[in-house]
């Protein structure tokens, strides 16, 4: 077979995968267990953590995980264990890549007014973990590329070589480039019932929904990405309401919204060394 026909009948396999999909990539590729998930994470995540500026403030980073954990406890049976970091910039963002590797930037913190706001944004991000929305764009990504998928060199267990790493790349500005609106709209419904599990009033989200939309009127450039990768705050709001009237003990008057160890967290936050000019993102 000449390399062209080769080269063409990937181009088909490409187009069966991507045509049967219909936004599960894993209708044609081989199905990653969570153990492949932890090591890509794994991989992927110390990549970026050389290109971003990451907040290293051991007692910053201990409040966010316990948070984070206490959530991802109630949330993920997979075992998976989840790490989280902050991230030092001042646009409000947030995201999380395969295998419980979730990133919060500072600039979303300092905005946060009580502990179940950033509990509600931890949750959301747990929940595209959770929910394999996180693999599932990486492997997506992967099969629009190649056929054959260069990531899978990866996930195998063998040491990622120049290509496969430059996959990597490709993969995971794919998770950056945001998910359906439908694992959006999942990832809130879900996030609502994590919340009640580990204590927190899911108000909370509702709040920091309208909180990001009156940003948007006086500070429009630090959330113009969220709102990229984001659902509408209105709608967010509306669904999350629903959701919360629909989960059992939504209501309860003992869910936390707030902590003195929140508050003296994020006045740590605003505190810190502000992000370097040269490396803002
Ligand atoms: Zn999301």
């Amino acid at each position: 077979m000449s390399l062209a026909l080769t080269r063409k009948v990937r181009r088909t396999a490409m187009v069966v995968c991507l045509a049967g999909a219909g936004g599960a990539a894993t209708a044609c590729a081989p199905q990653v267990t969570t153990q492949q998930e932890v090591q890509l994470g794994a991989d992927y995540s110390r990549q970026i953590n050389q290109q971003l500026p990451l907040v290293r403030d051991q007692a910053t980073l201990q409040y966010v995980n316990n948070l984070g954990r206490r959530i991802a406890a109630t949330a993920d049976q997979r075992g998976i264990p989840y790490t989280f970091y902050v991230v030092n910039s001042d646009v409000v963002n947030a995201f999380a890549i395969p295998g419980g590797h979730i990133y919060i930037n500072r600039g979303l913190i300092e905005r946060a007014d009580n502990e179940s706001q950033i509990a509600g944004v931890l949750a959301h991000e747990i929940g595209h973990v959770a929910q394999r929305h996180s693999i599932t764009q990486m492997q997506r990504a992967q099969n629009a590329n190649t056929a054959l998928s260069v990531v899978y060199g990866v996930l195998l267990g063998r040491n990622p070589g120049a290509i496969e790493q430059a996959g990597i790349q490709v993969g995971g500005g794919a998770v950056f480039a945001g998910y359906t609106r439908d694992a959006e709209r999942e990832a809130d419904a879900v996030a609502v019932g994590y919340m009640v599990r580990s204590g927190y009033n899911p108000q909370g989200m509702v709040q920091l929904f309208q909180k990001l939309q009156q940003l948007q009127q006086r500070q429009p450039s630090t959330v113009e990405r969220w709102f990229a990768t984001h659902p509408s705050e209105q709608e967010r709001v509306a669904n999350t309401q629903a959701a919360i009237s629909r989960t059992p003990g939504a209501q309860n008057a003992n869910l936390v919204t707030d902590t003195r160890g929140f508050q003296s967290f994020r006045a740590r936050v605003a505190a810190l060394q502000p992000v370097p000019t040269d490396r803002r993102r």
